[in-house]
């Protein structure tokens, strides 16, 4: 194996139990989003880890995802934070998954089928506040609970929104956190209370408390019980709000050097010639490009770690290859290890600093790391 990816477990307790010890002492829970495959770093065993921390409920994008978690044995709530369709209830109820609903036929779909199965279907109410995107219109929420709340074999257990700018607008975030209170409030008049009430992501975590409870010593009046934690689950922050939780990066992306060559200056090197040597260079081939997931956009100015020592990458990103300047790397050899994301000696490039310069996100960097790699489990 010459490219893997590799997981620290240890990493993803210890940042769970951090937004834990965070929130539970104003009552709230986690639910630990692990879609899109936990964001690249494997959804089974993430799903173990957090099981045996434990978080109260993990979430997904897709039925998929959920029914994958279950065949693997993951017995912990799992919520589906994405819309589904009529035709997908049947799956979602028998595997005893929680679905999040903002329109009617789908709940009454949903309760059809559990009534065939002699089961209760479990939804989240998903509310719109401001994001624009699912989601039932924070004025019309309390008229389709109720109506959702007469649906015979279906049970309300949470209800929630999502914030748009949680990590730069606050703002706007405490205005969308007011409508959705007031959305909760109104539920309260009719006499209508859902166990589960969340609306933070990591970015609000971050703000969690202050910023949408109001002030510690009303704790009854927090109407928020659950957070749900993506990118902070895997070490990383959003940019913007302080770090004010310690966490540990989880990920790293490893690769192996396997072949050196000299080259003269002035040599044109990989596709377009993007590279010319401006000097005599030790060229080191690593078997990891696009093809991988590890962007095109980092041509010519992505970095590996090898004996420790960062080494530019040169050139065009090739689909499986790519190639670096070792000239400096002092003993540089044929089989050493090349980090791409992650720490080796005293050298680190987080994820983050890829996605600096690749212009995107830390959660674009590690959703686009290919399901073709192995991933290898440490410290768990
Ligand atoms: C992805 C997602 C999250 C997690 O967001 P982070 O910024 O990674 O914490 C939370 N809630 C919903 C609805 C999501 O889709």
């Amino acid at each position: 194996m010459l490219t893997w990816v590799e997981v620290d477990l240890g990493a993803i307790s210890y940042n769970l139990n951090q937004i834990k010890n965070r929130v539970e002492p104003y009552g709230a829970k986690v639910l630990a989003v692990i879609k899109d495959n936990a964001y690249g770093h494997g959804a089974v065993d993430i799903a173990r880890t957090a099981s045996k921390v434990p978080v109260h409920m993990l979430g997904v994008a897709t039925v998929e995802e959920a029914i994958e978690l279950r065949q693997a044995g993951i017995d912990l709530p799992i919520l589906i934070l994405c819309c589904i369709l009529p035709e997908q209830v049947g799956e979602v109820v028998k595997h005893d998954i929680t679905q999040t609903v903002c329109d009617l036929s789908v709940c009454e779909a949903l309760s059809n089928a559990a009534a065939r199965m002699n089961k209760q279907a479990k939804v989240h109410v998903k509310v719109d506040t401001g994001m624009g995107r699912i989601g039932i219109q924070q004025d019309e929420a309390p008229g389709f609970v109720e109506s959702v709340s007469q649906i015979t074999h279906l049970t309300i257990e949470g209800i929630f929104t999502h914030f748009a700018s949680a990590e730069r607008d606050i703002a706007f975030t405490e205005l969308q956190f007011e409508r959705f209170k007031h959305a909760l409030s109104r539920l309260g008049e009719i006499g209508i209370r859902i166990p589960l009430r969340h609306a933070a992501n990591s970015s609000a975590i971050l703000g969690f408390p202050a910023s949408y409870s109001g002030s510690a010593s009303s704790l009854s009046s927090i109407p928020i019980n659950m957070v749900r934690s993506g990118i902070m689950t895997y070490g990383c922050y959003p940019v913007g709000p302080p770090k004010e939780i310690d966490l540990k990066p989880a990920l790293s992306l490893k690769t192996r050097v396997v072949y050196l060559k000299k080259v003269p200056a002035g040599r044109g090197i990989s596709y377009g010639h993007k590279y010319t040597t401006d000097k005599p260079t030790i060229i080191a081939s690593l078997p990891i490009g696009y093809g991988y997931g590890y962007s095109r956009r980092l041509s010519n100015i992505g970095e590996a770690i090898i004996r420790g020592t960062r080494a530019p990458l040169i050139g065009a990103m090739c689909m499986d290859q790519c190639l670096c300047d070792v000239t400096h790397v002092p003993g540089v050899s044929i089989g050493d290890e090349a980090v791409l994301i992650g720490k080796q000696e005293n050298e680190e490039i987080t994820a983050d600093e890829v996605a600096k310069k690749a212009g995107t996100i830390s959660y674009e960097i590690f959703c686009s790391i290919s399901a073709r790699l192995p991933r290898i489990y440490i410290g768990g």
